[in-house]
Parts: structure tokens; C-alpha cells; sequence
């Protein structure tokens, strides 16, 4: 359409072949016609001429008497057919779908009206468009803000902003034809549901060579590496787990202002010529702030649009559409371990750069990760830009089509106000990081060691699994039948392969609400597809057919109840970790709550009972959490051996306590009984068995007592004393002390207490980081953005937009609430809750000889950290497709960081 504006009205009546105009000199039109002008003159007369005729012809009951004579008839019908002919090719030549065929003859004459007027229909609203791309272009601005919202407010007196207008102005900026970035890419986009392959082919500032950096570790069979959640090795994993930050960047930092924004020179790099040169001057900083902006709604994975780069003198924008293939370039500086890269909230750019140039980032410090650990209020760039520099930037243009050329004035300032101070802001925020940290500097290091796990991130392509429909169905909170679920599933599965063919978003294809309308309704015409979707995407439009086909099966299908399907529902519990079903789990058991008092005596075993996982292949780093790997209440009836082999030390720990209590359920049971089993001599499972699904009562197994007294003879005398020994017999009176809430302390198991206490401790500590956590997934969540993206998708309602915003700083205020009332209890996250399946964990851990590092410690993680973050970064092969909260390998979802973001 883009080559045929302006002239289209003539090609409508001239029946040319497109192109041939465009062959023609400028002077002339096509032979014998001077301009648009003259022609559409021209082609007026002779519709009025046509029309006169047409008019003169004669209608009704004359037509009739007519038709009677076979000359005027045969005539009639001749002209009628070429007539329909010419139409029909007309149609053809402009791209208008309209059924005129020989064939159709059948239709009456009412249809074939009926379908040129819509043919006309579609005509006009082209060469609306058409003017309006003309005026258009006198008018940039009218073009480019296709849309914009106020948000409402309250209309109370002590909430009406007055100086700023535009803050709460959201403006959709876009453009009408811009061109397809894609079709001038180098690299075809590869959208194919399969692992994403690095795409690095140079590595500068190697310390691991390439070929060995991307080597497949082993163990990783041909299936796993078409498996959509395989992750490639990052090429810089070496380099990052090996990461030491320079002294100078430790060092008190002196504090440089920032050039103003209208003084600093604006460097556009839009030829390799331009970047070459960039480099050089980037290659002798010290440190250099970076942003990306990217595009998302007419792509399948997103475009990187505009990459702003400002050094303390300058500001540069590079056009990365026109410059893609050569970004990577930029590993030279970008890798360079002795230049810091200053970037906001960077986890997308990170992975758009791999994904787009196949760039990394070697020593970042991410701003963003600062305002969490200096406790900011907020953690947007707007934020820091208003505390640090008292500048109130304006977002409104936050949604904009960056793939626009040239970009409009307005959009080259927001961008470079993205990365012009933040040089500044990182001075500062390293001066409060050391202040406010210890000698150690344990805030700044932090920062750059969350930073550095950011770098290690590894992108993956948005991984498409056949039933993640029900996420959806789930969630729409509809409920269908077996004909409009089958529909639902095969519209979703269509949506998937339309847009990775077409390399569209998901949300520009087909919307969810409309694809769950089009499920509901099931129409039976095709005309009813089109009500169900309005407006109707172009590519709804086009493949109607397919679309149609898909109802008419799902129609055929037998008509079934379909059970209610189990979701994933959050725990009455309101822990995200929490399954209630689990036969592990009992109402009166707090163990899992975040305020439960590690350092109170409990019938925990310490240390052991609170397991945490080692990063493995399945569980990001993320997902080390402390959960109870078996019931607490092990510690009465767990199978040891005292017979001298070794224990572990948690298990000695175990023992020790184990022996210092009574339970109080003993009470209850024969005393012959409870004195074996509850030593944990016997050798199979515990013989007290939880019935949780009836009352939480404790009952015996069957078999207990038999193989109570079957042991009773080997185990009858105390080797020490002689006597018979029974742990839990009635104490002794002296030891006249209630053990379960307050036990007997020998000196040694004193020694034992405080050491657990001392295990316990940094626990603690560990809660407020986190804490910390917390925020940053819920700052990260890909949902918000991916909800405002599919909403952008709708492009139909402004208020939608304005949800998404108000979303965005709900979760904002969100996370400040939370700060301040660090002892509220944590939302839950409905979308991503996966209650913690028991059966997956790792149960070795308790067996006897097992190697201690498989047990959880505590403090590993302050000794070692180092190392333990080297650790966690180096399995990331694969991960959980729905982001890094979930403890299970999860089956479901395109995490799409549209997710990308
Ligand atoms: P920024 O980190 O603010 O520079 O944003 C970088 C890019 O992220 C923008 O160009 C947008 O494409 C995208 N983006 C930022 N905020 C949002 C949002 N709220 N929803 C969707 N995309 C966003
Ligand atoms: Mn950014
Ligand atoms: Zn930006």
C-alpha cells in the first residue's frame, strides 16, 4: 500500500497492472494523462456518461417487456457478464476479495450488489486511509500520536495535579505505514519453537576461549536440545563467575555532575562508520550508561529499536534496526571488564541484547538493583531522576513505536534523558552504598554481584506447550464445554504458528478476550467470527477460513461435561509454598511461616528440617527456599543407626535433641511401644504415622508392635549403664522438667543449642535479603508488562492502557508498602503459584553417608559466596519457562518476557 498511496483512486478505474505507472516519468501519469488530477476528470466523464446510460436504460415492467425480445436479452446478458467481468478484475487488480467468479452466476442479483458494495466499502476506507496519510504528512504530529489518555483522578480538591499536565498523560505514539524492520534484517528471525542458539561469533576479552565457553555440557542428550526450554551455555558465564570488580570502582567515589542536557553533544551512529568511531571513544571511559528500547507488538520475540549510550561528556543514539548486524561490535567495550556499564533495571536489556546482536555485559552496575538495597520507595529510573537530579522526566512516551524513522524530536529527548544522568545517579549511589554499607562494602558489592547474576541471564524464545490454553481458560474464569475448549485449543495453537510464521505478537494475531469470545459463541457463519472480534485483526481477516474450519470441527466434536479442571489454586494459607493437600502438611504446623522462631525450642531437628536445594539443572537460582523436606516430625521416628556409622553432623545435632525431649503424643501410647519406636531403632519407616486425612491424630501402624517387641531383646540394656534403657520412660526426678517446651541441657548439648542457634542466626538475616528478592521479582514480573503489551495489542481502548499504567504503580506503592511493613504477610502471586511437590525432593539428603554437600548450610552462603553464586549461575541450561519463582519444573507457559519484558 505504501507505493500506491496518491494514486490509487486511478488505479482503481484503470485497470493497469500495479507497477506501471510507477514506470513512468514524473511529467505524466501514464500516456496521455498529465496528472491525478486531470485523470480523475477524465474518469468522472466517463462514469457520468456510463451512469447516463445505465439510467436510460429501461426498469421494472419495461425491463420485463424487453427481456422478451431474445436480441435485446442476448445483448444485455452480454454487456451484464462483461460488466461483471471488468468489476471482478478491478477487484482483483486492488486486492479486493470479492466473489464475482463465473461460477456464481447462481447468486442473485441482490447478493452480487451486496458483496460490490462491500468491495466499495473496503475501496473508501482505503483511500481514507490514504488522505489521511496525506494530510498526514503536512501534519508529523497528527500522524505520529495515533492516540493519548488522561488518567482519571479523584475529583477532590487535594488531589488535582496543576503544573503538570502531561504527568498523567499516556500517550500512545505510533505511525501509521512504518515498514517492517524484519524485512531488511541480515538474519532471518528464527521464531521456531526451539532452544535459542547463542549468537555470538567473535568473543573479545576472552578469558575462556569461545568454542570452549559454548561447549555442550554433557549428559545433554538430542532431545534436550530440541526441547524449547534447553538453554544454550552463555558465552561469558566464565568471565561473570570469574568477575572481580577493579579497586577503583570500590573506591569513594567523587561525585561529577552532569553536563545539561541542551549543552551536551548528541551524537547520532547511523552507519558502521559512525559506530566504529563510537567505539574507540567508548574503549577510554571508565564507565558509560546504557538503555535499549525496543518494540513488541508487531514481532514474535521483539525488536530492539534504539540503543541510547552516554559517556560524561556526550550523549549517543544508535539506530540498531539499520545497524543490527553490527552491533556486536560493541563486545569489545561491552565485555571489558575494567569499563563499568551503568544500566536501569537492565534484566530485559540483557537478554534483548543477546537475543537481537548477540552482545553481552561483563561488569554492570545496575541502578536499579541500588535503589532496592538502598531502600528507595521506588524503584523506577523516574524515581531516581526525581530524588537525585530533581528532574521530572516525562513517560507519556513510554509506549511509543520506536521502530519509527525518523524518530520525531520528542522521542530522541526521552531517550536520551533515559541514559544522560544516570552516570551521576550511579556516583551517588555508590557514595550512599558505601556509607551506608560496612568495611567490608557489603551493599556495593552486592549491587554489582546482583548486577553480575543479571548478565548471566540467558535468553530463551517464548516456548509454546499444547496445553497451556488452559492457563488461559482457567484464568478467563469461563466455563465451556467440550466443543468450545477443543476450539479454544486449537484457536490458541493457531495463534502460536500464525504469529511465529507471520512474526507477529500473539496479541496483534488475535487477543485473548476475542479469541475467548470467538470459543463461547462458536459461530456458525463466518460473518459471526468477524462480531466476535472488533476490530477485527488484519490477520483474523485473512485467514477467516482457517478460522471458520476450526469452529466447524470443534462443532463436530461429541458434546461432553468437562470436569471441573483442577487449577492451580493458592493455598487458603496465603504461602506460596504451601501445599495444603500434602500429607507433609498440618494446620498447626508454622514451620513454613517467615515469623516463626528459629531459635525457640521446637520439635524441629534443626538444620535439616529446614532444606534448602542447591541450584540444580531444574530449579533456578532463584528457587532455594527453605521448605521442610520431610514432616517435621521425623525426629520421633527416624531411622538411624548408632551402630558407628558415620552421621552426619545434622544428624548428630538430630540425635542429641531427639533425646532431650519427649513427644507429648507418647503419652498416649504403650510405654513398650513408645520406648523403641520412638528411638528410632527400628529400621524401616517411621511407625508413627500422621493421619492427617481424617483428625490429625496420631495412630499406630499395625505391624508396630510386633516389630517393637521383636527388637525388644537386642536393644534391652543401656551399654553404658546396664540398665534398660528407655528414652522416653518417665524422667528421672531431677530432670523433672517438662523436655518438650523446655529441656534438660547437658553440657554437651548445650554446646550443640548454641551452636544451632548460631546456624539459625544468619537465617534470620537471610529473611530481610529475601525480602529484598521479593521486590525485585515483583519489579520484574513479566506479567504486568505483558499485560500492558497484550493491551497495547488491543490498540482499542484507551482505558485499558490506562489499567496497565495504574497496574504498574500499584505494584510500584506496592512494593514500597511492603518495605515499611516488612512483617505483613506476602500476596500471593496467583499466576505463578505452584504448590511445592514433595515428591520431587531430594529424600537422599537424610540417608546415612551422604556427602555433606548435599545439606543445606546456612552459612555456606555467607562463607562462600563467591563461590555459591559461581555455582548457582553455572546450571543454567535450563530453566523455568514461567519465570524463576516457581520450585517445580514447570510444565506450562510461555514466561514470554513480553514478557519480553
Ligand atoms: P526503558 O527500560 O524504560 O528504557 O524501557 C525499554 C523498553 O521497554 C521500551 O522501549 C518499551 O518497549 C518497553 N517497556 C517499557 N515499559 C513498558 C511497559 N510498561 N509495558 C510494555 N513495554 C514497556
Ligand atoms: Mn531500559
Ligand atoms: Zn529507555
Amino acid at each position: 500500500m505504501a507505493e500506491k498511496k496518491g494514486n490509487s483512486e486511478a488505479n482503481v478505474v484503470s485497470d493497469e497492472p500495479p507497477g506501471t505507472s510507477d514506470a513512468q516519468p514524473d511529467e505524466e501519469l501514464f500516456p496521455g494523462v498529465k496528472d491525478v488530477n486531470t485523470f480523475s476528470q477524465q474518469a468522472l466523464k466517463s462514469v457520468l456518461v456510463a451512469t447516463r446510460c445505465s439510467n436510460s436504460l429501461p426498469t421494472g415492467d419495461g425491463f420485463d417487456f424487453y427481456s422478451t425480445f431474445h436480441s435485446v436479452r442476448d445483448v444485455l446478458d452480454i454487456q451484464g457478464r462483461q460488466i461483471l467481468q471488468l468489476i471482478q478484475r478491478l477487484l482483483k487488480q486492488q486486492n479486493v476479495k470479492a466473489k464475482f467468479s463465473e461460477s456464481t452466476d447462481a447468486l442473485e442479483l441482490e447478493d452480487k450488489f451486496d458483496v460490490l458494495i462491500d468491495a466499495n466499502d473496503q475501496l473508501l476506507e482505503r483511500v481514507g486511509v490514504c488522505l489521511d496519510e496525506a494530510s498526514g504528512l503536512k501534519k508529523p504530529e497528527a500522524t505520529l500520536v495515533i492516540s493519548s489518555a488522561q488518567q482519571k483522578n479523584i475529583d477532590a480538591s487535594w488531589n488535582k495535579k496543576k503544573n503538570h499536565p502531561s504527568s498523567n498523560t499516556f500517550r500512545l505514539l505510533s505511525a501509521r505505514n512504518i515498514q517492517r524492520p524484519q524485512f531488511k534484517f541480515q538474519d532471518k528471525v528464527d521464531n521456531s519453537n526451539k532452544p535459542f542458539q547463542q549468537k555470538i561469533e567473535s568473543k573479545p576479552n576472552a578469558a575462556l576461549p569461545l568454542d570452549e565457553s559454548l561447549r555442550i555440557p554433557e549428559g545433554v542428550s538430542f532431545e534436550d536440545l530440541e526441547n524449547p526450554e534447553f538453554r544454550y551455555p552463555h558465552p561469558y558465564q566464565y568471565e561473570l563467575n570469574h568477575f572481580v570488580p577493579s579497586q577503583d570502582q570500590l573506591a569513594d567515589p567523587e561525585v561529577k555532575m552532569y553536563p545539561p542536557l541542551e549543552d551536551t553533544v548528541l551524537t547520532m551512529v547511523e552507519t558502521v562508520g559512525d559506530l566504529t568511531k563510537m567505539c574507540q571513544t567508548l574503549k577510554q571511559q571508565k564507565e558509560i550508561a546504557i538503555d535499549l528500547e525496543a518494540h513488541s507488538y508487531r514481532t514474535f520475540q521483539g525488536i530492539t529499536c534504539l540503543m541510547q549510550i552516554s559517556t560524561r561528556e556526550q550523549d549517543y543514539i544508535i539506530d540498531t534496526l539499520t545497524l543490527r548486524s553490527d552491533i556486536c561490535m560493541l563486545n569489545d567495550v561491552f565485555t571489558d571488564p575494567n569499563i563499568v556499564k551503568v544500566l536501569h533495571g537492565a534484566d530485559s536489556d540483557i537478554v534483548w541484547l543477546q537475543r537481537d546482536f548477540g552482545v553481552y555485559i561483563v561488569n554492570m552496575f545496575d541502578t536499579g538493583q541500588a535503589a532496592r538495597l538502598l531502600q528507595h520507595s521506588r524503584f523506577s529510573l523516574a524515581h531516581l531522576l526525581q530524588f537525585y537530579c530533581n528532574i521530572t522526566v516525562d513517560k507519556q512516551y513510554q509506549l511509543a513505536d520506536w521502530r519509527i524513522r525518523p524518530l520525531p524530536d520528542v522521542l530522541l529527548r526521552y531517550a536520551r534523558e533515559d541514559t544522560h544522568y544516570l552516570l551521576y545517579i550511579y556516583d551517588r549511589m555508590r557514595k550512599e552504598l558505601i556509607e551506608n554499607g560496612n568495611e567490608q562494602k557489603n551493599l556495593l558489592l552486592s549491587v554489582i554481584s546482583k548486577s553480575t547474576q543479571i548478565c548471566a541471564k540467558v535468553y530463551s524464545k517464548p516456548c509454546f506447550k499444547e496445553s497451556d490454553y488452559m492457563d488461559l481458560y482457567r484464568k478467563s474464569k469461563k466455563t465451556f464445554n467440550s466443543q468450545q475448549l477443543q476450539a479454544l485449543k486449537n484457536f490458541y495453537s493457531w495463534r502460536d504458528k500464525t504469529a511465529r510464521a507471520e512474526d507477529e505478537s500473539i496479541g496483534y494475531v488475535l487477543p485473548n478476550h476475542m479469541m475467548l469470545q470467538m470459543s463461547a459463541i462458536l459461530p456458525r457463519e463466518s460473518q459471526g467470527i468477524i462480531a466476535c472480534c472488533n476490530p477485527i485483526p488484519p490477520l483474523v481477516r485473512q485467514y477467516l477460513i482457517e478460522l471458520h474450519n476450526i469452529i466447524m470441527q470443534s462443532r463436530e466434536a461429541p458434546l461432553t461435561k468437562v470436569q471441573n479442571v483442577p487449577a492451580t489454586q493458592p493455598s487458603a494459607y496465603q504461602h506460596p509454598k504451601y501445599a495444603m493437600d500434602s500429607l507433609l502438611n498440618c494446620p498447626h504446623d508454622r514451620s513454613h511461616s517467615q515469623n516463626t522462631k528459629l531459635d525457640m525450642a521446637t520439635v524441629l531437628p534443626p538444620d535439616s528440617s529446614l532444606i534448602a536445594k542447591k541450584p540444580s539443572m531444574f530449579a533456578s537460582q532463584e528457587s532455594i527456599i527453605n521448605v521442610k523436606k520431610k514432616p517435621v516430625l521425623t525426629a520421633l521416628g527416624w531411622n538411624t543407626k548408632e551402630d558407628g556409622v558415620c552421621l552426619t553432623t545434622a544428624k548428630q545435632i538430630a540425635l542429641q535433641l531427639r533425646k532431650s525431649f519427649s513427644s507429648p503424643f507418647e503419652k498416649y501410647l504403650p510405654p513398650d511401644v513408645v520406648s523403641k519406636e520412638s528411638t528410632g531403632l527400628q529400621d524401616d519407616k517411621p511407625s508413627l504415622q500422621m493421619d492427617v486425612d481424617h483428625k490429625h491424630l496420631w495412630k499406630l501402624k499395625p505391624n508396630t508392635v510386633k516389630k517393637a517387641t521383636k527388637r525388644r531383646e537386642e536393644e534391652e540394656l543401656d551399654p553404658e549403664t546396664g540398665q534398660p534403657q528407655h528414652l522416653f520412660a518417665p524422667p528421672a526426678k531431677k530432670q523433672k522438667v517438662d523436655t518438650f517446651t523446655n529441656p534438660v541441657i547437658t553440657k554437651e548439648e548445650e554446646k550443640t543449642q548454641v551452636s544451632l542457634r548460631q546456624q539459625m542466626a544468619p537465617k534470620k538475616k537471610n529473611k530481610k535479603k529475601k525480602q529484598n528478592k521479593d521486590y525485585l521479582y515483583e519489579a520484574e514480573d513479566p506479567t504486568i508488562s505483558r499485560i500492558q503489551d497484550e493491551q497495547v495489542a488491543l490498540g482499542d481502548s484507551k482505558s485499558d492502557r490506562l489499567e496497565t499504567q495504574k497496574k504498574r504503580e500499584e505494584a510500584d506503592t506496592d512494593n514500597t508498602e511492603k518495605r515499611q511493613k516488612k512483617k505483613k504477610k506476602k500476596k500471593p502471586d496467583l499466576k505463578e503459584f505452584k504448590p511445592y511437590d514433595y515428591s520431587k525432593a531430594d529424600t537422599s539428603i537424610f540417608e546415612a553417608g551422604n556427602s555433606k554437600k548435599n545439606v543445606f548450610d546456612p552459612n555456606a552462603k555467607g562463607r562462600k559466596k563467591k563461590q555459591n553464586k559461581s555455582n548457582k549461575v553455572k546450571n543454567p541450561f535450563f530453566r523455568n519457562s514461567k519465570g524463576q519463582k516457581s520450585v517445580t519444573f514447570s510444565s506450562g507457559g510461555r514466561g514470554q518476557g513480553k514478557g519480553q519484558r
